[in-house]
């Protein structure tokens, strides 16, 4: 698990958190309730961040369709 990890939103800027998939551990709760991290469950999904600022996943959908080609 990468620590510290951000990348910048395209809409709006701003600091966008990792979404990390598998079974969280009680470290991942925490830097979940700290909003460092979105926990995305077990189901592994295209989203890989998410901005609380525009209240979506990133990439959005069709900047993950292009990301397919
Ligand atoms: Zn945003």
């Amino acid at each position: 698990m990468a620590e510290n990890e951000t990348t910048a939103c395209p809409r709006c800027g701003g600091a966008a958190a990792p979404v990390l998939y598998g079974l969280p551990g009680p470290e991942m709760f925490e830097a979940a309730e700290r909003g460092e991290i979105v926990l995305g469950g077990c189901e592994v999904g295209p989203e890989r961040w998410w901005c609380g600022t525009c209240a979506r996943y990133l990439p959005f959908p069709e900047e993950a369709a292009a990301e397919r080609d």
